[in-house]
């Protein structure tokens, strides 16, 4: 359990604290979505997660570890991976596979056990035709799927992704949010999914909505999804499927509120139909 303890931190630059008192639990296996504006301290509180920042006040701890603990950090980052934004800030290799190869190859792993890593997290990810590629000749989807495959070759028990869609095209986005959730579900990993759309997030276990350096409100993604306001007031949209049921509720259609997907939203928009329709009401089931 990675437990983030009412931390304050502020940048050496100067300027309001980028945290301020945020608190936030990532169970073993739980998939944690974090959403929040522009500039609210995202980024920065999932770099508390491995020790790349430390708190000023308050505690991280990963699994017991306490990320002051200089003597834990190298522990702790073995347990808690991280995507960044930019996919290009953390490529280092000179060819995909050497690439996949750095965080596994820093663990000391014997050669054998190393091969196996890297080819294992190539296939996982579905990059293996890429292996002897120049990472800078890849496109921007590619590249995130390298660092990706990086990140699972070091075998962590959690995962912090930083804005995991950003720069992707649509069906490269879905790839990406497809392999999140499975590394979730089939490995059990811990997954932090930080977002700016709300859609990413609908199939996490827990929504946490972060506001100014501090996390304003956390729940099931229906909770916090459908919340419509709330989501306003931050700057932040509400999921489409909330959007549409919404207004189609402010137009006085008496649709069931409560979807997330646009499938929920067809289903009870259907549902409506039918209840309205002639005769309606009988074909339901
Ligand atoms: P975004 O959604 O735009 O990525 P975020 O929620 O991830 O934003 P952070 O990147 O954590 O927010 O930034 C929080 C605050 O800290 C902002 O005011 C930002 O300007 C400031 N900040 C971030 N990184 C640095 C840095 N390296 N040095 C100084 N200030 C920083």
């Amino acid at each position: 359990m990675i437990v983030v303890d009412r931390v304050t931190f502020a940048y050496e630059t100067g300027g309001a604290p980028a945290l301020r008192g945020a608190s936030l639990t990532i169970r073993e296996g739980e998939y944690v979505g974090l959403i929040g504006a522009n500039g609210c301290g995202k980024t920065t509180l999932i770099r508390q997660l491995n020790a790349l920042l430390l708190p000023a006040e308050g505690s991280v701890t990963v699994d017991g570890l306490d990320t002051r603990d200089r003597a834990a950090v190298a522990e702790i980052r073995r347990r808690v991976g991280m995507s960044f934004q930019n996919p290009e800030h953390q490529i280092v290799g000179m060819t995909v596979e050497e690439d996949v190869a750095f965080g596994p190859g820093n663990m000391g792993l014997p050669t054998p056990e190393l091969r196996r890593r890297v080819d294992e997290a190539l296939a996982a990810v579905g990059i293996a035709a890429l292996a002897g590629r120049l990472p800078h000749t890849l496109s921007g989807g590619e590249k995130r799927l390298v660092t990706i495959a990086g990140v699972i070759a070091t075998d962590p028990r959690y995962i912090a992704f930083d804005e995991p869609s950003a720069y992707l095209d649509p069906a490269a986005r879905r790839r990406v949010l497809a392999l999140i959730r499975s590394l979730n579900r089939e490995r059990g990993i811990g997954i932090v999914h930080v977002a700016h759309d709300a859609r990413e997030i609908v199939h996490a276990d827990r929504v946490a909505v972060m506001e100014a350096g501090a996390i304003r409100c956390e729940g099931s993604p229906r909770d916090v999804l459908t919340d419509r306001e709330m989501l306003r007031g931050l700057g932040l949209d509400a999921p489409p499927a909330v959007e549409i049921i919404e207004r189609l509720r402010e137009a006085g259609v008496g649709v069931k509120g409560g979807a997330l997907t646009l499938k929920e939203a067809a289903a009870e928009v259907a549902a409506h139909i039918r209840s309205v329709a002639p005769g309606g009401g009988a074909e339901e089931r």
